[in-house]
């Protein structure tokens, strides 16, 4: 069926504002040739273009070889009925406006035409004032039917493809959860190489999501980062149960921060509270948690301490420090890696180290690699190290 192509909006529209309409094609159907050439004889000198069958079946061929913008047709008319025709035009042209004319008409061959979208049932006989109004309005009802199709078949594609992209991403982040762990990566003294601690370091089975930030990407993007900290949170200080001998350094987000569950004081994380520093870092901005120092103040009563984590990193200037007052500050690893060949690398720790001792805070060396490295950072007076040089983020054994 030629009627109302996909891609062509159909014409017989107003193109513009108090112009005549475009001409478009009206297919016009009944048995009575007097009728059929009255009608023709009206609709033409509204500009348009008249095709005329005398039944169902010729006016289903005419569809099927003439572009057409809208159907008149009689309701009685052997083979194929007024009825017949709408239904069959339906299957092919769901948006062809379809006019219906009857002399009498039957409560059912109204439900039908209503049942299958006719745009007017007209009583005969038909006025020419009634006829020209049908068919104007039947066009722009035609118009608009294609236009809201091509809408919601390019706006729904659109949402269909993000529909899909979120569920992938949500089953990612399911399994992420099914197959979290956690890795611990040693601290140790600078001083003698005993160990201080570990850091936690989160770790998923589930492939695409191995990478942590890509993790933490996920659930941000999948307003899940409760359930990605909550979930951590539960596990994360299983190893402080049996042993004894160390503490623990847990990551936690500006997001962490803003979950109530975090301040509970009946959880494995608080019961060990006094083994425990929660390290915030200074990328994430801590504008966007309200009353950042009194919920920081209520973690403290609950015996945790604080650390500031990633100090050089190259963002936003040293006001996390003021806001924290960190226990501990690590040196971010951009400024530690190659420190023993770079003095500009050198004079900042150097300038970073007094700092810390006035505020009472202990300093963490991240991401040491080499012998060289390490020999810098004692020389400075680093308190603590950290990296692959000293141990890489492993699961814990039990001790
Ligand atoms: P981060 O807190 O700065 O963690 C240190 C990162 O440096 C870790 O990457 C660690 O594996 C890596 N690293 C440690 N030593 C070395 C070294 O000598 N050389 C090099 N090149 N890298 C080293 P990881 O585990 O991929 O974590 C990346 C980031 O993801 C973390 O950076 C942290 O911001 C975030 N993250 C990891 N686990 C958690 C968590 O449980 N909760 C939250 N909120 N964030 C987490
Ligand atoms: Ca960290
Ligand atoms: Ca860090």
């Amino acid at each position: 069926m030629k009627a109302q192509p996909a891609t062509m909006p159909p014409s017989g529209s107003e193109s513009a504002v108090g112009s005549a309409p475009a001409p478009a094609s009206i297919l016009v159907v009944d048995d009575d040739p007097v009728v059929r050439e009255c009608y023709k004889r009206v609709i033409e000198r509204l500009g348009h273009r008249v095709l005329c069958a005398a039944d169902g079946e010729v006016a289903l061929k005419r569809l099927r070889e003439h572009h057409v913008d809208a159907v008149l047709s009689d309701v009685r008319m052997p083979n194929i009925d007024g009825a017949g025709l709408l239904e069959a035009i339906r299957k092919t042209a769901p948006d062809l406006p379809v006019l219906l004319a009857t002399a009498e008409a039957s409560v059912e061959s109204a439900i039908h035409a209503v049942e299958y979208g006719a745009v007017a049932y007209l009583r005969k006989p038909v006025s020419n004032e009634q006829l020209r109004s049908s068919v104007a309005k039947a066009l722009s009802l035609g118009k608009m039917a294609h236009l809201k199709r091509m809408m919601t078949s390019h706006f729904g594609d659109d949402s269909e493809l993000e529909r899909r992209r979120a569920q992938e991403l949500a089953r990612d982040m399911d399994r992420g959860l099914e197959g979290l762990f956690i890795a611990y990566q040693p601290v140790v003294h600078a001083s003698n190489g005993e160990l201080y601690g570990y850091e936690a370091l989160m770790r998923t089975t589930h492939d695409p999501l191995r990478s942590p930030l890509a993790f933490l990407e996920t659930a941000e993007r999948l307003h899940r980062m409760y359930d990605l900290g909550r979930a951590i949170r539960r596990i994360v200080a299983e190893p402080l149960d049996t042993r004894t001998d160390i503490q623990l350094l847990i990551n936690i987000s500006a997001d962490d921060l803003l979950d109530e569950t975090l301040y509970s004081t009946d959880t494995k994380m608080a019961t060990h509270a006094s083994r425990i520093v929660l390290e915030i870092t200074e990328r994430a901005s801590l504008d966007r948690v309200a009353d950042v120092s009194a919920r920081i103040a209520r973690l403290r009563g609950i015996g945790y301490r604080i650390a500031v984590d990633d100090l050089g990193a190259g963002y936003a200037g040293l006001s996390a420090i003021a806001i924290l007052e960190p226990d501990i500050m690590k040196l971010d690893m951009s400024l530690i890696r190659g420190i023993d060949a770079n003095a500009t690398k050198r004079s900042l720790v150097q300038s970073m180290l007094p700092l810390a001792r006035d505020l009472g805070a202990l300093v963490i060396a991240e991401g040491v690699e080499t012998e060289a490295e390490k020999a810098v950072l004692c020389e400075l007076g680093c308190n603590l190290l950290q990296g692959y040089l000293l141990g890489r983020p492993e699961p814990l054994p039990r001790a």
